[in-house]
């Protein structure tokens, strides 16, 4: 377990924390914002922590934070604040990658309650929304009308439509749609003295425009900024349509048609006005589309064609290369799609998507891309030079698979786990498509340089290219080449009248570099505009205007004095270097890009989805993990109550493992954590009860009666409550008498393959009608089942599973030693390990090799299969006979969190095809809630309810009764019952139905009624 964290380390930090802390005004502002705002107000340092990053590499600890439940309260927090003398500084999704939401004042966080569709005119193609809605829940609510918001930025599941007006973000098919501003129609914002304005298109004269007298003459001294300004803009405004960097000033200058104030405010990065509601222009969803991906034999020769390929008017061309495709070539997923997308062995490839209302276009488009490529002179039968074609991808699964692929590969790179990380800084630059090739070829040399390189993907057709040279910001010398980098980048992107900023806006990485690029008078036209509009700077200051130097360590996450002291930990961290044996390397894994923060889709993070506070996602949780190791949270921060609660909703369903683009693994941590209380703490009666349940289960089963006593008296159950902590509300999981035993060493034909069978100790006591139905299901299918005694002769063999969830790691170790020991013989020789409880089994291939690292252990984790892996496995190979008849129409699933998480769900849904006639659905759900012993909690049990709710119960509540219920987890089953009233299948038990199906029906039906499939 942790320990001595932090407090070494403390002292450094108390400067950084305790100069805000100790400012005699914030008592009163934080009095002052209690009393009149009924949302969160947080001043203690571990909330204030959560908030001093974005995605960018800066770190600023913000005096508070305030989460408003409506506008009207945001906008007394702001009257506050001003009036206390203090910054603000909105804040969506906080994703900003320049560190537009990092400052010293109070953040506004407005994703948690501002995020309501305010109206919406499907006939004029239109919709109000509030700030913090975030872009995918918006698309979800229009898409039901034919609708869609198109600025599909790579973040869409989390930033928010306030951030990205705030950042004038753009998305892959800019080119048809175009950035933010164009889809702008209009803004509500306060300025910083509280005066509310509506920013929409105005005459110049200003004629009936129905505006305060303030907002008025704000108005016309913008236009006439912009007239006098006219000749300044066009000449130092680059042309590319990727410049988002500085103020909109071309928004005003005179112009045919009128002028829209709102594209002034759209990317001011909240350093102008506070936006409350914002009009968006919304158009059709797309329908059809195609794919040409092109390839080249050199990445030159992509960079230098994708001039050409944008006069076939595609919607996207974007770019994948060879780094990207071999990262995507081993990973086992992608590999037949690559397979299909990708012929030879290109340099790089152009991935062009056209994407008109008929399809015919499309393809006659598709055809006329394969001709424009052999009249650039590229075909499949050149040697290196020009070598090349177009590969046809109409599939709309494959087009979606190639999708995905991008997507991954991006994760790929970013999950490096060395100290050195690829850097955000230059990575949105846009140049002018004639000068594409050119460019890229210099920023390679300038990488090279430097000793560093970096991968570029993304915006072909824009010009706009993510690139991240791979750099150690902890080191100076790191720091000083990312400045020489940055310096000479944007000189060159100069030349090439190019914008430094293309995408991610300016934050504190871009701004200074402005005057070199827009020059002196167009710099000191900015600064007239944000005094025009705030010239108290209440507003978001340093960013835009009168920025600090974007390499000003003080300012980083990793400042110079960041240092992590000795940790002891409990678990191998070696995978990552740093402190704790590799612990810091894993939790600086985080680098707040905000995937956590998705919805809808896949598992990550179900305690976020039902909270949507920053402290219950995987991000706020990485984040506090790193300040408190860092000591920037106090001395003994780890084992603290503030830690408890950040991680008290975390129900360790593993899914950021699988899901975070860079694999933070919070239930891992969580245990650590948790080991730490312990030793600190002790233990609490309920972690007792939870972590010592296998000690205990065979007198409990002994005793069922008395055991089960609680569950039939309400006023039992309030006591327990009372004195353990487990919920009155929950029905504890009924003890037997007739617990799972088996006395043969192995049962099922002698001749048959051989396997093992784990009885995990809660089917084993709760439910052995699992492991009975198991057992018949292998040893029909002609197998040879061992249940093996303990080694030691003791009680029954167990994962170590509840120790760990009550951070008992010595304990849990003792238990997997004895499993070792006792499977070491089969494994060995290679006998799988057959589990049927999800969390149980999938211990033996997680947290098992974290104790273990020997031979035996990673042996006995390469054999450990749950039953739907194995019959799967056997059933390709050609080895299964299960004489199967049908059971039902349909069933319906619940995938279990650790079974996703290690990619073992689809074998769930293949074994269930195999059931004659069965129709098999799956609930698209995240955690079920239960999460082992989270449900149970008093403290816990309304989250875990929410949690369930989200769409596992109302999906089985719609499901008719004849449907088949299926859930492989004990508690999962135990929710579903709780929640719905409907019992629940372990897929042991249905193939069992579906065994005694075909005994009485003996039509025969080999097992494999057609071969598996996804
Ligand atoms: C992995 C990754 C991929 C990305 N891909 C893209 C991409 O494809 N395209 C792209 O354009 N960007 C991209 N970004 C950058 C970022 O995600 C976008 O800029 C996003 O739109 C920001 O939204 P947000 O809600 O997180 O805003 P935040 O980061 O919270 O805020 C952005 C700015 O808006 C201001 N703001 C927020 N709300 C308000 C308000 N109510 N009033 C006034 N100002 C406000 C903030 O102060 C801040 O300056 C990416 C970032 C990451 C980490
Ligand atoms: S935990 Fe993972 S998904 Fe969440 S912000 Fe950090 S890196 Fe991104
Ligand atoms: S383990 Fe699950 S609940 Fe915990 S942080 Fe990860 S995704 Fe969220």
């Amino acid at each position: 377990m942790l320990s001595n964290y932090g407090s070494t380390v403390a002292s450094v930090y108390s400067r950084r924390l305790g100069s805000q802390m100790s400012n005699p005004g914030l008592p009163r502002l934080e009095t002052r914002l209690r009393s009149n705002i009924t949302g969160d107000v947080f001043f203690d340092a571990f909330n204030r922590g959560r908030y001093a990053t974005d995605a960018s590499f800066y770190q600023i600890m913000p005096a508070g934070v305030v989460v408003p439940r409506s506008t009207g309260e945001a906008l007394r927090a702001l009257a506050i604040c001003r009036d206390e003398g203090r910054k603000v500084t909105p804040r969506g999704g906080g994703t900003s990658q320049c560190g537009q939401t990092v400052n010293d004042g109070i953040v506004i966080d407005l994703s948690k309650h501002l995020n309501r569709v305010v109206s919406l005119d499907v006939e004029n193609r239109s919709c109000v929304v509030e700030p913090g809605i975030v872009l995918d829940d918006l698309n979800r609510q229009l898409k039901q009308h034919g609708l869609w918001f198109p600025v599909d930025v790579s973040t869409a599941s989390r930033a928010t439509i306030g951030g990205m007006a705030g950042n004038n973000s753009c998305g892959g098919r800019s080119l048809r749609y175009g950035t933010m501003r164009d889809n702008t129609l209009s803004m509500d914002a306060a300025l910083a003295d509280g005066t509310m304005l509506h920013f929409g298109e105005v005459p110049r004269d200003l004629a009936q425009v129905n505006s305060s007298d303030g907002g008025l003459e704000l108005f016309r001294d913008m236009l006439a900024l912009g007239e006098r300004e006219a000749a300044e803009i066009a000449e130092k405004f680059p042309k590319v349509q990727r410049r988002v960097g500085g103020y909109n000033l071309d928004a005003l200058v005179p112009r045919n048609a009128p002028n829209n104030m709102a594209h002034l405010l759209v990317g001011s990065e909240g350093t102008l006005a506070f936006t409350t509601q914002v009009e968006l222009k919304l158009w059709p969803v797309i329908r059809n589309k195609v794919l040409g991906v092109c390839h080249f034999g050199s990445f030159y020769e992509a960079m230098d064609a994708a001039q050409h390929l944008v006069k076939l008017r595609p919607i996207a061309v974007e770019l994948v290369d060879r780094t990207m495709l071999s990262l995507g070539r081993e990973i086992a997923m992608f590999q037949p799609i690559i397979g299909t997308a990708v012929r030879g062995d290109p340099d790089a490839v152009l991935i062009v998507e056209f994407a008109e209302e008929d399809q015919a276009e499309n393809l006659s488009r598709l055809k006329r891309l394969g001709e424009l490529m052999a009249d650039l002179g590229f075909g499949w039968d050149q040697r290196k030079r020009k070598w090349g074609g177009v590969v046809e991808i109409i599939e709309p699964s494959l087009q979606t698979a190639i999708a995905e692929f991008r997507a991954a590969g991006l994760n790929v790179m970013m999950s490096m786990k060395q100290e050195g990380k690829p850097v955000s800084f230059v990575e949105d630059c846009a140049v002018p498509l004639p000068h594409l090739a050119d460019y890229t070829e210099r920023l390679n040399g300038i990488f090279a340089k430097h000793g560093t390189s970096g991968t570029m993907y993304a915006h072909a057709s824009e010009g706009c290219l993510h690139v991240r040279p791979v750099l150690n910001l902890k080191l100076e010398k790191d720091v000083k080449a990312m400045r020489a980098i940055a310096e000479e980048t944007f000189a060159m992107v100069r030349e090439y009248k190019g914008s430094h900023s293309g995408e991610h806006g300016d934050g504190i990485v871009r701004s200074e570099f402005h005057e070199a690029m827009f020059g002196p008078r167009i710099i000191a036209d900015f600064a007239e505009v944000k005094q025009r509009f705030d010239p108290e700077g209440v507003l978001n200051p340093g960013k835009i205007v009168d920025p600090p130097a974007m390499d000003d360590r003080s300012l980083f996450r990793y400042s110079p004095d960041y240092r992590v002291g000795e940790l002891k930990t409990a678990l191998d961290w070696s995978a990552y270097p740093g402190a704790g044996g590799g612990f810091q390397g894993a939790v600086e894994m985080c680098n707040n890009n905000g995937a956590c923060r998705k919805l809808e889709g896949g598992v990550m993070c179900p305690s976020y989805r039902v909270t949507r506070n920053e402290k219950d996602v995987t991000r706020g949780r990485a984040n506090t993990l790193r300040l408190a190791i860092s000591g920037q949270l106090g001395p003994d921060a780890l084992a603290s109550d503030d830690m408890m609660d950040t991680l008290k909703l975390c129900v360790s369903c593993k899914a950021c493992r699988h899901e975070c683009p860079t694999g933070v693994d919070m239930a891992k941590m969580k245990i650590e954590v948790l080991a730490a209380r312990a030793k600190k703490h002790g233990l609490s009666l309920r972690d007792r009860l939870v972590g010592y349940l296998p000690r205990y289960a065979a007198l409990a089963s002994r005793l069922a009666p008395l055991a089960n006593w609680r569950n039939n008296s309400s006023l039992l159950r309030r006591l327990f409550e009372k004195v353990t902590g487990i919920s009155a509300q929950r029905a504890l999981p009924e003890w037997r008498r007739d617990v799972f035993r088996s006395d043969a060493e192995a049962i099922g034909p002698a001749q048959g393959r051989e396997v093992v069978l784990f009885a995990d100790t809660f089917n084993r006591a709760y439910e052995r009608e699992n492991l009975d139905a198991a057992l018949r299901v292998l040893v029909e299918g002609g197998y040879r089942v061992h249940i093996p005694k303990p080694a030691d002769g003791g009680r029954a063999i167990c994962c170590g599973r509840t120790f760990l969830s009550a951070g008992l790691v010595d304990h849990a170790r003792t238990e997997l030693d004895r499993l070792v020991m006792t499977y070491a013989p089969f494994a060995l020789r290679g006998v799988p390990i057959v589990g049927l409880e999800p969390s149980c089994l999938l211990t033996l291939r997680d947290e098992l090799l974290s104790l273990r690292s020997d031979d035996v252990a990673k042996s006995i984790s390469a054999h450990a299969l749950l039953l739907e892996e194995f019959l799967v496995r056997e059933a390709e190979a050609g080895r299964l006979q299960l004489p199967l008849g049908p059971v039902a129409d349909k069933a319906l699933v619940h995938g279990h969190c650790h079974q996703k998480s290690f990619g073992a769900f689809k074998p769930v849904e293949q074994v269930l095809r195999l059931v004659p006639d069965l129709d098999v659905e799956t609930i698209e759900s995240s955690c079920c809630g239960m999460a082992g012993a989270f449900g149970y909690g008093a403290d816990t049990y309304q989250a875990s309810i929410d949690m369930a709710e989200l769409s596992l119960l109302p999906a089985v509540r719609r499901a008719d009764a004849a449907t088949l219920i299926v859930a492989d987890g004990t508690s999962c089953r135990h929710q579903i019952k709780d929640g719905a009233k409907r019992g629940a299948l372990h897929v042991a038990r249905v193939l069992a139905m579906s065994l005694d199906r075909a005994r009485l029906n003996p039509t025969p039906s080999p097992v494999a009624k057609e071969p598996i499939h996804g």
